[in-house]
């Protein structure tokens, strides 16, 4: 689950991580309010759109101004707009708050960033002197300025280890300290709090050498939410998916993406391995979807529901390795659906494993113009051929 900047700078506060004077606003007048409350002579005003992706920067959902009226017409012109930002796919995230805060003299960006390494198990900060610009953009440009450090979740990350870590960064004894203290919270917040991912970036020093957490950014553990009812309480269903809940509400794990191929397939892997094969073929998934191990007849419905609320979707390709899932309970599910639903897209199916026979048999007395595959190189060509 992600959170909103303002959200995330809340909890930073809470542990210790200096941000700038803040407050959000839903409305141009409260923003304007604030302004005035928090105005201070010769400090700038930044006013930031707060959706749940980043790359507001450059799509201009972050400005830096002067006044309190300034503030309320940049806050104006943002409230109730559609932001899109290279992070959001083309259909953008509603703005309904915006953030106004004291704009901060950055004399250098850095980045921290805080995630669970997979492959070792352990912790992973990872920091660059290169920070303000999109993580990825530095790891194509200047690969060598990422620096990732390893620690185990038991021992945390000692104060020496910090010290080390952010003196990467910076050679100031004083700056230093203060970057160690930040990631040494940033730690904390994870652990706590189990977070998946902190972000701070850019992460900045200031003309006074302070270190202050410009932008943040925190995801949470899904699956760890119940322990955290005060986090959940921070979701923010405006910024989600209504698919992805619905998928969620079924039992299912639904990811839109851009493409115009609906996928109905069973397990992570073969899920992904499916949107690769449909690459390869030429076309584009619209989709992951994946039904899990054991779907029910009406799991298969439900997510032929959620596949074709997506306009996009001209082609909906099912791919299913039967295990624990049936085959045969796959295709009835297909009937079921493309009755109740009328499915007119064309179909393509590839059926393998447990009771595929009788899938098979199910499918073909069926009057739906279905076509059918045996391995997934041709399911995936015969989709790209539909459309
Ligand atoms: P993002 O583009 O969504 O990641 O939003 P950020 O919060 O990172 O803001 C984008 C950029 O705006 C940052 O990289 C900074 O360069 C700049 N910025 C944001 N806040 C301030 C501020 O208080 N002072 C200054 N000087 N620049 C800021
Ligand atoms: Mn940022």
């Amino acid at each position: 689950m992600n959170i909103h900047e303002y959200q995330a700078k809340t909890l930073f506060q809470h542990y210790g991580i200096p941000v700038s004077e803040n407050g959000v606003a839903r409305t141009p007048e409260k923003a304007f309010f604030l302004a005035q409350a928090i105005q201070k002579p010769g400090i700038s005003f930044v006013v930031k759109a707060q959706i749940h992706a980043g790359g507001r920067g450059k799509a201009g959902g972050v400005r830096i101004v002067r006044t309190p009226e300034e503030v309320r017409s940049v806050s104006e012109a943002l409230l109730g707009q559609k932001l899109v930002t290279p992070q959001t796919g083309k259909d953008g995230r509603v703005v309904n708050r915006c953030l106004i805060e004291h704009a901060t003299e950055i004399e250098k960006e850095y980045y921290a960033g805080l995630l669970l390494d997979r492959s070792s198990g352990e912790l992973c900060l990872v920091t660059s002197s290169s920070g303000g610009m999109a993580i990825e953009a530095i790891a194509e440009k200047h690969p060598e300025k990422i620096i990732k450090h390893l620690f185990s979740v038991k021992e945390r990350l000692s104060e020496e280890k910090a010290l080390e870590v952010a003196s990467t960064l910076s050679g100031d004894e004083n700056e230093k300290k203060a970057i160690a203290r930040i990631l040494i919270a940033m730690v904390k917040i994870f652990l706590e709090l189990d977070a998946s991912l902190i972000e701070i970036n850019p992460l900045g020093r200031t003309k006074t050498g302070e270190v202050i957490a410009v932008d943040a950014k925190i995801q949470f553990d899904d699956n760890a939410l119940y322990r955290h009812p005060e986090i959940e309480a921070l979701r923010d269903a405006s910024q989600e998916d209504p698919r992805e809940k619905e998928a969620q509400d079924q039992g299912l794990s639904y990811v839109g993406l851009e493409g115009n191929i609906g996928c109905i397939v069973n397990g992570a892997g073969l899920a992904m391995a499916t949107m690769d094969m449909i690459r390869l073929a030429g076309g584009e998934p619209a989709n992951f979807l994946d039904v899990g191990g054991n779907a029910t007849k009406d799991q298969v419905k439900a997510a032929f529901e959620i596949i074709l609320k997506d306009p996009h979707v001209k082609v909906i390709l099912v791919n299913i390795f039967g295990g624990i899932l049936h085959c045969d309970v796959v295709a009835a599910g297909i009937l079921e659906a493309a009755e109740e639903i009328q499915v007119k897209v064309p179909l393509v199916v590839r059926l393998e494993g447990t009771r595929a026979g009788e899938g098979r048999d199910i499918l073909g007395k069926s009057s739906l113009r279905i076509q059918t595959a045996s391995s997934f190189q041709e399911a995936a060509e015969k989709a790209v051929k539909a459309l």
